[in-house]
């Protein structure tokens, strides 16, 4: 049983550290209202939802505007899209709301950005280290002494906040079980989801669940008509039309996408797989036959949703290069075009024979563990999830650890 608390500790700080600390929390703010402007206005029109895509686009701007460390520069953003996130939320029910605006002063901090002890901080500034001593109160048995001083509980992260005159950190602490108290190293063995997309299915992934494109047809089909009939139209608002309903459309399938995504964790989470890997987004539409752009932005958006809901559960999203994960048979390793017919995959070598998806999405894993055997980490052990038991790296079966029939 796991369970969490916040610690509201009041901190003494040192002669100066105030300037550096209220300048921190300026810039801080700076990333993450900027961030939220971005964001909200938004990439082609829509809200950007994606903690990778507004780093992707922020990151390298924000650290040349700031004094702070990259780890802060990210928590601002990351900040601004969790408020964006809700706001797009709040539309879809219909409620009313507006760009988030940060105006309170604090700052994010988790274990890279300060050093958390049981009876002081050390926190990073645009100025360096500081280190602020808490004030607690004496009774041991009182909130936040009690959680402070007690080793069961472990800091996760803070905000840092200015009230009144005064620095406090809230910090966030979670109860760590006995046997959870060894640090899990680097080494800790991964298994690994693979996931195939598809136009005749949206989703496949190497337990052997598949996800349908029927909702995605259906949508991709309404939008079309719609489409069309306002073209007919020829009004001078048609084009406006258009994009109205392209937006109300999308709306609709955003939902689809997200309980896809949010079923793809669940199937990670049960199986125990540290990460989920998906084939490389970037040229998805010319190695997909038939995919077409809605096909690609379908895609891109369900893998980040998938990465962003990932990561609250400690499971990280990758991609890997996708040469030949249609072709090659996941059994034996044989690659060759005639191993796939249509969605039938039968390896011209050893005959193994099952859905041409599902063989996909065991190479999509398979290819995350061939890279992770030349990693710098002493290549700890993958194994990719299956239906009953897992794949290593070499191909081989190994059933599962249940003794069940
Ligand atoms: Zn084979």
């Amino acid at each position: 049983m796991e369970y969490r608390r916040t610690a509201v500790i009041k901190l003494d700080t040192p002669e100066g550290a105030d300037d550096s600390l209220r300048e921190t929390v300026e810039q801080f703010k700076h990333c993450a209202n900027t961030a939220s402007e971005w964001c909200w206005h938004g990439d082609d029109g829509y809200h950007v939802i994606s903690k990778a895509k507004a780093e992707r686009a922020l990151y390298d701007q924000l650290r040349d505007e700031t004094d702070l460390t990259a780890n802060l520069v990210q928590k601002g953003i990351r900040r601004a899209v969790e408020a964006v996130k809700s706001g797009v939320e709040r539309l879809k029910r219909g409620e009313n709301t507006s760009q988030p605006h940060f105006s309170a002063d604090s700052a994010v901090y988790d274990k890279r950005s300060a050093t958390f002890h049981r009876d002081h901080v050390s926190l990073s500034t645009v100025d360096g280290r500081v280190e602020c001593d808490y004030i607690l109160p004496d009774d041991s048995e009182t909130p936040p002494t009690k959680y402070v001083s007690d080793e069961g509980f472990e800091f996760r992260m803070a905000h840092l906040q200015y009230r009144d005159g005064d620095w406090y950190l809230h910090a966030s602490m979670e109860k760590v079980e006995a046997d959870e108290e060894t640090p899990e190293s680097e080494s800790k063995h991964r298994t690994v989801l693979g996931v195939d997309l598809g136009v005749n299915n949206l989703a496949v992934a190497s337990t052997g669940r598949f996800w349908s494109a029927d909702e995605f047809n259906h949508w991709r089909r309404e939008y079309e008509k719609r489409r069309g009939s306002l073209q007919q139209c020829g009004s001078r608002h048609a084009h406006e039309n258009i994009e109205s309903v392209g937006q109300k459309e999308y709306g609709r399938f955003e939902i689809h996408l997200h309980t896809v995504a949010n079923e793809l964790i669940v199937e990670a989470v049960e199986n125990d797989c540290s990460h989920i890997v998906f084939e490389d987004l970037t040229h998805i539409r010319e190695n997909i036959p038939g995919a077409t752009w809605q096909h690609v932005w379908a895609f891109r958006r369900l893998y980040d949703y998938v990465e962003y809901k990932a990561e609250e559960h400690g499971i990280e999203a990758v991609q890997v290069d996708p040469r030949n994960t249609s072709k090659r048979c996941s059994t034996c390793g044989f690659t060759h075009d005639n191993n796939r017919v249509g969605e039938v995959f039968e390896c011209q070598k050893c005959g193994y024979k099952n859905h041409a998806d599902y063989n996909a999405s065991k190479n999509i894993g398979l290819q995350y563990l061939r890279r992770r055997q030349n990693a710098d980490d002493g290549g700890a052990p993958v194994d990719v999830r299956l239906n009953r038991g897992t794949l290593n790296v070499s191909g081989e079966y190994v059933p599962p650890a249940s003794t069940e029939a």
